[in-house]
C-alpha cells in the first residue's frame, strides 16, 4: 500500500485490525472518516475512548456497565433467584431482546476450553459459585452448543450438584456451534422454556 501516506496507511490497519474488517472494509472506512467534517470524527474518537474508560464489569453478574451493579441487578422487578449462565455479554443481551426472561444473568467472558488452554480459572466461575452462597432457586445453563460450552456447562453442573440448588440446561435446538446472539428470539425463547434439569 506505498501508494498511501504515512496517516493513511496506518488509520487503515487500524481498522484491519477489528474482527471481521478485512483490507477493503478498512480503506472504505478509513477514507469515510477522512471525509468526515472535523468535529464529527473528534465525536466517534471521544466516545470511544470515554466507553472504554467508563465501561466495567458489574459487581454482581460482570456484564459490561458503566456502574457498579448493572441495571438488571438492580431491578427489585428481577427475580434474583434464578440466574442464568451465559458465556458473553453478547449472549446477555439476546436473552433481554425476547423480554420474557425475568431473572438475573451470570456472565463468564469465556468457555472452557483445553484446545486454547481456558481452564475453569479464567473464566468468571468463582464468582458464580460465591454468589449462590445468596438465596437461589435455580441455576439455568445458557452457554452454547459448540463443544466449549457444552464442557463448560457439564463442569458447572457437576459443581452446583452438591449445592442441592436445581441445576437446568437450555434445551437444544439452538444450532450447534451457533453463537446465541445470531439466534431469533422464538428459537432462543423454545430453549429457554424447553430447558431439562441437568
Ligand atoms: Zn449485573
Amino acid at each position: 500500500m506505498e501508494y498511501y501516506s504515512k496517516y493513511i496507511n496506518q488509520l487503515i490497519e487500524e481498522f484491519a485490525k477489528l474482527p471481521g474488517v478485512g483490507a477493503k472494509s478498512a480503506q472504505r472506512l478509513a477514507f469515510h472518516i477522512l471525509n468526515l467534517p472535523e468535529e464529527q470524527v473528534s465525536h466517534f474518537a471521544d466516545t470511544v475512548v470515554k466507553a472504554k474508560a467508563n465501561v466495567r464489569y458489574c459487581k454482581k453478574c460482570f456484564t459490561l456497565t458503566d456502574d457498579e451493579l448493572c441495571p438488571i441487578c438492580r431491578s427489585d422487578r428481577r427475580n434474583q433467584k434464578v440466574i442464568m449462565v451465559v458465556e458473553n455479554t453478547r449472549d446477555l443481551a439476546a436473552y433481554e431482546k425476547t423480554g420474557k426472561f425475568d431473572g438475573v444473568y451470570h456472565v463468564l467472558h469465556g468457555a472452557i476450553s483445553p484446545t486454547l488452554g481456558i481452564g475453569p480459572g479464567d473464566i468468571r466461575l468463582k464468582e458464580l459459585m460465591e454468589r449462590l452462597r445468596d438465596d437461589v432457586d435455580e441455576v439455568i445453563i445458557s452457554t452454547n452448543s459448540s463443544v466449549e460450552g457444552e464442557a463448560t456447562a457439564l463442569y458447572i453442573s457437576k459443581l452446583i450438584k452438591p449445592t442441592g440448588i436445581k441445576v437446568s440446561r437450555i434445551a437444544s435446538g439452538v444450532p450447534v456451534g451457533g453463537d446465541l446472539e445470531y439466534i431469533d428470539e422464538v428459537t432462543l425463547l423454545r430453549a429457554l422454556e424447553g430447558r431439562t434439569d441437568m
